[in-house]
């Protein structure tokens, strides 16, 4: 289902918590809403499923206004963050339970299902009770009973949250899969950003009830629009008064500009191995942080400026070493603008 949302407003009381929000979804597209918690992800889609009144705006489902229908005629699915499911009936019997609502035939049910069961991989757990099921095989019989009666778009809320770190991530690309071969519109929301990064086909960033930037997962850690973006997106660190540091492009009064700076846009080595460079700062290794498959090396330029750097090899520094640091790409920003150079 092809989406558009247009100069979208909600205010809770007093509180404005969705200010204009603006965004078109095509059609199959699975989007991430990221952002910190609190921003109004949850607001939006509960806009969008009818759960919620809309202030101001509009919701458009398929070229058709959408804001006074109730939620049961907008062909929605959900699925939230607690699974939600019915405790005292079977896995199949949670599956069936909209498409009994809807009035369907007994054998078009069971039908249903059956197919359902296969596609989310819970044959043999049809007889089973919601407790007596992982929380990965519950988020599945949540997400089988959303499907169930051929919604034509998908709502998730914070669908993984509540599963363990491991499941969770065979989730995510399980998800993925299930998404790509139905071809069926979905927005979930999330406040983690890898999963937001490994999932999505594009990310609303949503902060403070505004829509900061929408982009693929690239085009977003590649070339963030605001500083909030840049900082949220990826890791980073931020140097003050960038006038300091050398080699940089961009506008000649730096003057008051910051630098954002990503890791794996930053080199160092000993002072051999640059020393033909010009575009180069001496710094010292604070710390080296082992984080599992990499280490982490933070290098102190001048006073307080701290970068830092994936390295595989830590043999090579040590706290205290005096190394050349070279900075290939940042994101530079003031008051008023903003630069990637
Ligand atoms: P989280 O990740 O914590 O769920 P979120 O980005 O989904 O956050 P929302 O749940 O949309 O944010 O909430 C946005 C703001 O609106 C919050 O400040 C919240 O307290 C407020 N809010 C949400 N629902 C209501 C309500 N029914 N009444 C009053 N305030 C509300």
């Amino acid at each position: 289902m092809h989406i558009e949302v247009r100069g979208l407003n909600k205010k809770f009381g007093d509180f404005q918590a969705v200010t204009n929000v603006n965004f078109e979804i095509e059609k199959g597209q699975l989007i991430g809403l990221l952002g910190p918690s609190g921003g109004g992800k949850t607001s939006i889609l509960r806009m969008l499923a009818g759960l919620e009144t809309v202030d101001e705006g509009d919701i458009v489902f398929h070229g058709k206004r959408v804001n006074d229908l109730p939620p049961q005629e907008r062909g929605i699915g959900f699925v939230f963050q607690n699974y939600a499911l019915f405790k005292h009936m079977t896995v199949t019997d949670n599956i069936a339970f909209g498409l009994e609502v809807k009035k369907w035939s007994k054998q078009k049910i069971k039908e249903r299902v059956a197919e359902l069961v296969e596609l989310t991989g819970l044959s043999g757990f049809e007889k089973r009770y919601p407790h007596q099921l992982s929380g990965g095989q519950r988020q599945r019989v949540a997400f089988a009973r959303a499907l169930a009666p051929e919604p034509q778009l998908l709502l998730l809320d914070e669908p993984f949250a509540a599963i363990d770190a491991k499941i969770r991530h065979e989730l995510r690309s399980w998800l993925r899969e299930m998404i790509d071969r139905l071809g069926i519109t979905s927005i979930f929301v999330t406040h983690d950003q890898d999963e937001a990064i490994e999932v999505a086909d594009q990310i609303m960033i949503i902060n403070k009830g505004r829509l900061e930037q929408k982009g693929t997962p690239w085009e977003i850690y590649k070339n963030p629009e605001s500083p909030f973006v840049a900082s949220f997106i990826g890791e980073s660190t931020i140097v003050e008064d960038v006038a300091a540091l050398r080699g940089f492009g961009g506008p000649d009064d730096l003057s008051g500009a910051k630098a954002l700076i990503r890791p794996e846009y930053v080199e160092i080595g000993k002072a051999a191995d640059f020393e033909l460079l010009s575009a180069t700062e001496t710094g010292r290794v604070r710390h080296v942080h082992f984080r599992g498959s990499e280490w982490l090396v933070e290098v102190e330029i001048g006073a307080a400026k701290l970068v830092t750097y994936r390295s595989l090899e830590k043999e090579i520094l040590q706290p205290g070493d005096e190394v050349r640091v070279l900075i290939h790409r940042a994101y530079l920003f003031n008051d008023t603008d903003s630069w990637v150079v």
